[in-house]
């Protein structure tokens, strides 16, 4: 009855209809799409009507007038409308870092990708003769040139890599790998579980912390098809360890008539020696150690595209080639225009030019440093003073992505302690017209250049002035 008082109306009487929010949102806001205008204001409702059900209290619930109920309602939709991925910029200094994507490709390898995409182009097809062509000639002469290897297979990434080769060279029988070695990447590939998948019998040698040349030769038997050498990409074992390196393992495969294959994981096509780096990551420095095939990512230390890059002999090529799982696990067009124009740039010798992962990596302490004492003091000028504090602080970062564990690289942040707290900051700087993802790092945020470029200061230093304002 209309007499009843106001108190006692069901709370849920003022959640607004969706149909009619969604109108709002479109009428206030004409970026927002209708689509997302709907499902935000649907979200939205939903969540006040859960809350309610769950006997929370209305004020909690529900929004206080209908401005604020086309605020949440917007705020959600402009969510729903980002484009995923969105670009970010990493400060956190880290080069490969897995949850910002890895390796950034090259402008021209990102355009020769989206050529790819948008044109039609001779993928397979042989122009010459007219007759069908091979997708991956391109590719595997140029890495097959770069590092010298015989022959040479790329495909989606490194797992599809790890995946084909087990298949191709050991289905139903035995590969023997050090339980040292029978690691997780990270990402859910852990390589006892791949190995069941490519239906190979695992047969574990040593301990996890020591393996001997004996443990190998000892389960070398009649149905050992390959011995497995798996590089642990993202943790170091330090104390009382033996491992079996790569060399010793090919002699016992040689001896015994059994091939030997190495899961790299990352390297690099560019011999980073004379910069500091460790000789395990340039990839021919370990096909010259003897392995009948090496795999790597195409987007970690390669600085391309994600792929899985195979070297080997051309009879571990050929054979995995005509496996029909290379065709579930190709990569496609634009993958291999991208990695076509970074493997032209390497062989060009203008890699640590053109690849910003290698520009990143071999950038000089002194000019980060230089960069990090411009910015700090761009920010001096649009910071309160008693806002926050800001300094410029020496670092070490690690490579990241699963690359070059227990390495470290020397670099520069302008390091801000801010009234609001690091955490606060750090989020406000990530809701940022373009997110800045910075480190938190006692008590404060770190912004490290060397994964800044140049171009990219101005974002920083607005995203950070605005989160003063
Ligand atoms: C990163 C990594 C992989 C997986 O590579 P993706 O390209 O991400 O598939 C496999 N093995 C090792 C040793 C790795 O470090």
């Amino acid at each position: 009855m209309d007499s009843k008082p106001h108190v006692n109306t069901d709370p849920r009487r003022d959640i607004p209809s969706v149909h009619r929010l969604a109108e709002r949102v479109c009428s206030e806001e004409s970026a927002i799409a209708p689509w997302a205008a709907i499902e935000g204001a649907r979200r939205v409702v939903e969540r006040a009507r859960d809350g309610l059900s769950q006997g929370l209290a209305a004020k909690d619930c529900l929004a206080a007038s209908p401005e604020k109920w086309v605020e949440r309602a917007a705020a959600e939709a402009r969510q729903l409308s980002q484009p995923r991925p969105q670009r970010v910029v990493n400060a956190t200094g880290v080069v490969l870092h897995t949850n910002l994507g890895r390796a950034r490709m090259a402008q021209g390898a990102a355009e020769a990708a989206a050529e790819a995409a948008a044109q039609y182009s001779d993928l397979e097809l042989d122009l010459e003769s007219g007759e069908r062509g091979d997708r991956l000639q391109g590719v595997g002469q140029r890495l097959a040139l770069l590092s010298g290897a015989p022959a040479a297979f790329a495909c989606n990434n490194c797992a599809a890599a790890v995946l084909l080769a087990l298949n191709t060279l050991a289905s139903g029988r035995e590969v023997i790998v050090s339980r040292g070695e029978l690691v997780e990447i990270g990402g859910s590939f852990r390589v006892p579980e791949i190995m069941q998948r490519a239906g190979v019998r695992l047969v574990e040698v040593g301990s996890t912390n020591r393996t001997h040349p004996r443990d190998y030769e000892d389960a070398i038997g009649p149905e050992t098809a390959l011995l497995l050498k798996v590089h642990r990409s993202n943790f170091e074992v330090t104390g009382f360890v033996a491992e079996v390196d790569l060399g010793a393992l090919v002699e016992i495969g040689a001896r015994h008539g059994v091939p030997v294959m190495e899961d790299l994981g990352s390297a690099s096509l560019l011999d980073l020696t004379p910069h500091g780096f460790p000789e395990e990551a340039y990839a021919p420095a370990r096909l010259a150690l003897g392995p009948d095939l090496i795999c790597f990512s195409g987007d970690k230390l390669m600085g391309g595209p994600q792929a899985g890059l195979v070297l080997g002999s051309a009879e571990v090529v050929q054979a995995m080639r005509s496996n029909p799982l290379a065709r579930a696990l190709r990569a496609d067009k634009m993958t291999l225009a991208a990695l076509d124009w970074t493997l032209c740039a390497l062989l060009e010798g203008r890699g640590p030019e053109a690849l910003p992962l290698l520009r990143q990596l071999l950038a000089a302490p002194e000019s980060i440093e230089a960069r990090a004492k411009a910015l700090r003091a761009r920010l001096a000028d649009g910071i309160p003073a008693e806002a926050a504090s800001l300094g410029v602080h020496r670092e070490r970062v690690p490579v990241g992505g699963g690359s070059l564990p227990g390495f470290e690289l020397e670099s520069w942040a302008v390091v801000i302690r801010a009234d609001c707290g690091a955490e606060a900051l750090a989020a406000r700087l990530r809701a940022a017209p373009v997110p800045v993802v910075a480190r938190v790092r006692e008590e404060a945020v770190w912004i490290d250049l060397r994964t800044v470029e140049p171009e990219e200061t101005s974002i920083v230093c607005a995203a950070l002035i605005a989160a003063f304002h």
